[in-house]
C-alpha cells in the first residue's frame, strides 16, 4: 500500500486535497473533502482502491442532486465518476451506460436511437449511478423498471456484477452494500418512434416546470413519502410551508423541497429537516425519513 502522496503521483485522474464540495451538490452548501478523486477511467479507479491506505474513508457522489454535505466537510476521499460518461447501443433496445452519464443525456440518446421507456428519467436531475443507488423514479416508473444488470467495484477494488433481482430495489432504495461503486449498467427499453418519445419528454418537461421550483438551489424531495402518506402534506399540515431557518426554507410551491436562498449553511438545512421531523412526529406520530443523503463529519 502506498501513502497518499505516492498514490497521487501514480493516478491519471484529478486528485485534489482539501477540495470544496459546494460546487458538487445542488444545494451549493457544505465544507471540504479531505480529498476529491475524479478517476480518469476504471483502471485508474481500481488502482486507487487497491493501493489506498486501509483507513481512508471513501464516499461516492454522483451529480449531487440528492445529497446534503455538512458544513464540517467530508473525511477521507470523495470519489466522483464524471469521466465515466459513455453510452453504447448494444442491441435494438439495450443500452450500456456508464454511471457518470446524466439522466437527461441518456433520455436524449435513447430518443435519438428510437428506444422508448427512458423518458421518465429526463425529469430526474442526477446521474445513472445516483439513479441506481436511489432507485430514483417519477410518474410511476423507477430505475428498477429499466435496469437489466449493473457492474460495480467494491472499496477494495474488486469487480462485481449484479442482475436486477439481486439489487433489492424498493421505493427510493437499493439494498446492495453501500461499499460499492456502480460502474456500468445495461438498460432495456422498447422500440418506439422519435416523435412519440419527444412528445413524452415534452410532457414531462412541462409538468416539472408547473410542479417544481425552477432555477433554485435544492436537493429535490427532502423526505421519502411515509407508507400511506405524502411527505409534502405532512409538512404543510404542521405549518412549515415557506418556513425559514437562516437561508433555507421549505418551498411555497412544493413544500417537500428545501431551498437555499443563496446564503444557507448546511446547518440551516439540517435544522429545517429536524424541525419537520419533530413537528410531524408530535402532531401525527409519523416518523419522516430524509430521502436526501446527509454526508459529512459530525463536527
Ligand atoms: C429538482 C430536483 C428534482 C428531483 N426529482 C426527483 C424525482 O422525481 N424522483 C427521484 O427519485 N429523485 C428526484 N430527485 C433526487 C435526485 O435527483 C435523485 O435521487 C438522483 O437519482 C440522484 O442522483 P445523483 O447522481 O445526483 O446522486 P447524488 O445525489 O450525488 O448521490 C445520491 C446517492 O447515490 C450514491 N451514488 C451516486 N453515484 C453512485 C455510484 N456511481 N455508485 C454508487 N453509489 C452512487 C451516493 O453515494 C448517494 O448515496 C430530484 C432532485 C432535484 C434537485
Amino acid at each position: 500500500l502506498l501513502d497518499i502522496i505516492e498514490l497521487k503521483n501514480n493516478l491519471k485522474g484529478k486528485f485534489i486535497e482539501n477540495s470544496p464540495l459546494k460546487n458538487h451538490n445542488w444545494f451549493k452548501v457544505g465544507g471540504m473533502a479531505d480529498y476529491l478523486f475524479i478517476p480518469e477511467n476504471l483502471e485508474d479507479l481500481i488502482y486507487f482502491l487497491k493501493n489506498k491506505p486501509k483507513s481512508l474513508q471513501i464516499t461516492i457522489i454522483g451529480a449531487g442532486s440528492n445529497i446534503l454535505v455538512k458544513d464540517s466537510g467530508v473525511k477521507g476521499c470523495v470519489i466522483k465518476l464524471s469521466n465515466f460518461n459513455s453510452i453504447k447501443k448494444i442491441s435494438e433496445t439495450k443500452l450500456e451506460v456508464q454511471s457518470g452519464v446524466l439522466n437527461i443525456s441518456l433520455a436524449n440518446f435513447a430518443k435519438e436511437e428510437e428506444i422508448g421507456g427512458f423518458e421518465f428519467i429526463s425529469g430526474i436531475p442526477g446521474s445513472i449511478g445516483g439513479g441506481i443507488a436511489m432507485n430514483a423514479g417519477c410518474y410511476g416508473r423507477e430505475f428498477k423498471d429499466i435496469l437489466l444488470n449493473v457492474s460495480a467495484v467494491d472499496f477494495d477494488g474488486n469487480l462485481h456484477s449484479f442482475e436486477n433481482i439481486q439489487c433489492g430495489f424498493s421505493y427510493r432504495n437499493c439494498s446492495l452494500s453501500k461499499n460499492l461503486i456502480f460502474i456500468t449498467a445495461i438498460f432495456n427499453g422498447y422500440k418506439d418512434i422519435k416523435s412519440n418519445i419527444q412528445e413524452k419528454l415534452d410532457n414531462i418537461k412541462t409538468q416539472r416546470e408547473e410542479q417544481q421550483p425552477k432555477k433554485v438551489l435544492t436537493g429535490g424531495s427532502t423526505f421519502a413519502n411515509p407508507e400511506g402518506n405524502k411527505a409534502w402534506q405532512l409538512i404543510d399540515s404542521v405549518g412549515l410551508r415557506g418556513y425559514k431557518i437562516g437561508g433555507a426554507f421549505f418551498s411555497e410551491k412544493h413544500c417537500n423541497f428545501i431551498i437555499n436562498d443563496g446564503t444557507a449553511t448546511a446547518l440551516d438545512i439540517q435544522s429545517l429537516i429536524n424541525e419537520a421531523i419533530k413537528r410531524v412526529k408530535d402532531k401525527h406520530n409519523i416518523i419522516l425519513h430524509p430521502e436526501i443523503k446527509i454526508i459529512g463529519k459530525d463536527n
